[in-house]
């Protein structure tokens, strides 16, 4: 279960967060002890050294590869190195939880903590948190929840994707659902708020499937320059207005699901670039036990990310 996902402190608290931004850099600069890793971008602390090396070298790489996903471009260097810090045990539950704060246009005061098995670290932890710090370093500002916690959710195991969706399926079902009105205009985590990372992530991926990670970036970008969600979604999806996008989307997941017409998938190539769909291990994959595979089961540019952390690491998914 995912314990947490972003915070930030808003701009009331910028203050008090260049305060704290001061004292942590004292100790981030301190020499790497002996389970620490230092990379360009992240000082990692782990039970053990190869751990830490381990996961420093892959947020390093996701952050190469996933900014170029994203938004076609690597990131520049941070300033200060975001510190990691990570609990890897066989049989922890699988989370992250990163926070910073904004402060006239700049993200300051990075902190990440993970936890889990050290393989559902490097497939889904790890993406999915070094996708929040690329958009908080892109955007510099607060994203919709929905929208942030759904992108971030679409590059994490297909196994954690599946997950999503049964409890997507189980919201629907049990009046827990969010009308999108409402869950356009969130801006801070609901109380009830597995709801919103199993719809976000349901929509995230119906948007993606169509436009393409760029588009979905682009669209993002508009949205909150206007804060109009309903001519950004007609303009970038030619879907009228937030209220026609939850019956768009909720028809889908009634039917299943289903992957995009072949002509209008073939508009979206910027998520396929550079990946591979084959070299994704020989193991079944493990959404085939979901409640709708043929919707969840990956389409080549969403088992591609982990098809590249496969191959990177020399394992395979678990079966
Ligand atoms: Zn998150």
């Amino acid at each position: 279960m995912r314990i947490g996902c972003t915070w930030w402190r808003g701009w009331a608290s910028v203050a008090v967060a260049v305060v704290a931004v001061v004292g942590g850099m004292a100790s981030s600069a301190r020499p790497a002890e002996a389970a620490g890793y230092r990379t360009a971008n992240f000082l990692v602390d782990a039970p053990t050294e190869a751990l830490a090396r381990k996961i420093g070298d892959a947020a390093e790489q996701y952050r190469h590869t996933l900014a170029l996903e994203w938004l076609g471009a690597p990131l520049p260097r941070w300033s200060r190195p975001c510190p990691i810090k990570a609990q890897v045990a066989p049989h922890l539950g699988a989370g992250g939880a990163t926070s910073f704060v904004f402060d006239r246009g700049e993200v300051f005061n990075w902190t990440m903590t993970i936890q889990g098995s050290e393989e559902r670290i490097l497939d889904s932890v790890l993406p999915h948190e070094v996708t929040h710090t690329i958009f908080a370093t892109h955007f510099r500002r607060p994203l919709p929840r929905w929208a942030d916690e759904g992108a971030c959710t679409t590059v994490e195991h297909p196994v954690e994707r599946a997950r999503q969706h049964r409890l997507l399926i189980e919201f629907l079902t049990t009046q827990r659902g969010i009308a999108f009105p409402d869950m356009f205009a969130m801006r801070e985590y609901p109380a009830d708020v597995l709801p919103l990372y199993a719809q976000g992530s349901s929509l995230a991926r119906y948007l993606i499937d169509r436009g393409g990670r760029h588009t979905y970036v682009a669209f993002l970008t508009d949205g909150l320059a206007s804060d109009d969600w309903s001519t950004a979604l007609q303009r970038h999806y030619g879907v009228p207005s937030v209220a026609q996008m939850q019956s768009v989307w909720l028809d889908w997941v009634k039917q299943g699901c289903p992957a995009p017409p072949a002509t209008i998938a073939a508009v979206a190539p910027a998520t396929q670039s550079g990946w591979s769909p084959t070299t994704r291990g020989q193991s079944p994959d493990p959404v085939a036990a979901a409640p709708a595979p043929a919707a969840i089961a990956a389409t080549p540019r969403r088992t591609s990310i982990y098809a590249m952390q496969a191959r990177r690491t020399g394992t395979d998914p678990p079966p």
